[in-house]
């Protein structure tokens, strides 16, 4: 063994469910002291109750303590999170400013509009779905054991589907009870698991939805009536004749009147099923290919179907060519969320001195149609870009329309990606030229505009795009 070994006197015994005298003994006999829960373990709480806040209040805290630090530290720091605290849900404590983007929307993926913060709700939702999965893929385990002890009452693999309805308490019904969450997950929980039947030694014959998207019992419940195995497995209702299966359902009496119907039905329905000799039955998630669930895929199905802005002008957005911070302005710009004074104003901001004035121009509104287009000091900027690039444009009037003309300018991917970039790269410094006039007053910026966004944004693509396609000079 290796030199670990343990330091008796500082550690301590703890007692769960069991008497103090006990406890007492054992530490005695341990000659180390005895602890009392609730206890902190690796910076966890444990031995409280996890429901009550105050359980989580120590952990809480200190993620508080190390945000705080690190929040300032890398404030100018492209990443998501900054972002959002330093922008989006500016200020920090009590201080609350402007949010400019509902939470929401930020937790949607990047090609719907969001952020592709992670949800942590719904990521909840996805991970609980896993024990979903567990509990009827057919593994053993000692808490699936309790739990079907607990609440299938001792009955064979039932499927879990009915263990909705049930009354259960506390953790299992954490799992269990998820199904009511929401529409999303009931769905996808309920109807996106299923048997593929091999053997047919697992799966419950009426109870488990094994064949098309509902239980026997829930297809035929008059026969389910019927029936004398009710919990019996696919096997248990039939049987093998050499190689060929035959059905075999007993039954407490005849069939009679729409009995009937139903029982030609249920024929129909088994003649199509095919049982294969020797194979395990497979319980299948239909969201993955393979069946199996998998909580990335779960999380993205869980998510709206809203999106904040189509699909094409997410991918200008994120075009990859730029840093991010570069992007999540692109990202303000199209949903209109900057900061000009008109968005400000809008937002009950009080202006001082110049007012809603345009901050490059000094004249009109500084809306961010202006701000970015129709400003005759911007517009000049663009027609010194496009210049550059050798075309001829009727500057539009709209962001959107700048976007579109980006977006279709241009035929091919790669095109279409330095298009982007360009667009990106404008916006941005057309931006930190505003606000280096707004805030500190200095146009030294003008003349070395077009000479930054062709130089900054050569060194970005040329960091990017291996054997970068052009030179400076061009
Ligand atoms: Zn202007």
């Amino acid at each position: 063994m290796s030199g670990l070994r343990i330091n008796f006197s500082k550690s301590c015994v703890y007692g769960f469910n069991m008497s103090d005298s006990w406890v007492r003994g054992a530490a005695g006999v341990l000659h180390c002291g005895i602890g009392k829960t609730p206890f902190m373990y690796l910076g966890m709480p444990v031995g409280g109750n996890p429901r009550c806040k105050k359980f989580w209040a120590p952990v809480v805290s200190k993620f508080r303590q190390k945000l705080a630090v690190w929040k300032s530290a890398v404030l100018s720091y492209g990443g998501r999170l900054t972002l959002l605290n330093s922008f989006l849900w500016g200020g920090s404590g009590e201080k609350r400013k402007i949010s400019w983007v509902k939470w929401e929307a930020i937790c949607w993926s990047k090609e719907k509009g969001g952020l592709g913060v992670l949800d942590l709700r719904r990521r909840n939702w996805a991970l609980l779905g896993k024990w979903w999965y567990r509990l009827g893929d057919g593994r053993e385990g000692l808490w699936k054991r309790v739990v079907k002890e607990k609440f299938y009452e001792g009955k064979q693999e039932v499927g879990m589907i009915d263990v909705v309805s049930l009354r259960v308490l506390q953790i299992w019904g954490d799992i269990i009870r998820i199904g009511g969450k929401s529409e999303k997950l009931k769905n996808m929980l309920r109807h996106g698991f299923r048997w593929e039947v091999g053997e047919g030694c697992r799966v419950c014959f009426w109870r488990d939805i094994w064949v098309g998207n509902k239980s026997l019992r829930d297809l035929f419940p008059r026969l389910f009536q019927l029936a004398i195995n009710k919990e019996g497995t696919v096997k248990e209702n039939g049987l093998w004749e050499g190689e060929r299966w035959k059905w075999g359902i007993e039954w407490r009496r005849e069939r009679m009147g729409c009995e009937k119907d139903e029982e030609q039905g249920l024929g129909v329905v088994l003649a199509s099923i095919k049982l294969r000799k020797g194979m395990a039955d497979v319980w299948r998630w239909r969201h993955d290919v393979e069946g199996r669930y998998v909580v990335k895929i779960a999380y993205e199905f869980l998510a709206p179907e809203e999106r904040l802005l189509e699909g094409q002008l997410c991918n200008l957005i994120w075009c990859k060519l730029v840093p991010s911070k570069v992007g999540f302005l692109g990202w303000r710009l199209c949903l209109d969320r900057l900061p000009t004074r008109w968005n400000l104003w809008k937002r009950g901001v009080m202006l001082q001195g110049e007012g809603m004035v345009c901050g490059l121009c000094k004249e009109g509104v500084e809306e961010v149609n202006h701000l970015f287009c129709t400003c005759k000091v911007a517009w000049l900027v663009w027609v010194k870009v496009f210049k550059w690039w050798g075309v001829e444009v009727v500057m539009p009037g709209t962001v959107r329309g700048v976007v579109d003309f980006f977006l279709w300018c241009w035929g091919s991917v790669g095109e279409k990606e330095l298009g982007a970039c360009m667009f990106l790269v404008t916006s941005w410094y057309l931006w930190f030229w505003r606000n280096s006039l707004v805030f500190r007053n200095n146009g030294e910026l003008k003349e070395q505009l077009l000479e930054l966004i062709q130089v900054k944004s050569y060194l970005w693509i040329r960091n990017k795009v291996n054997g970068c396609v052009f030179s400076l000079a061009q």
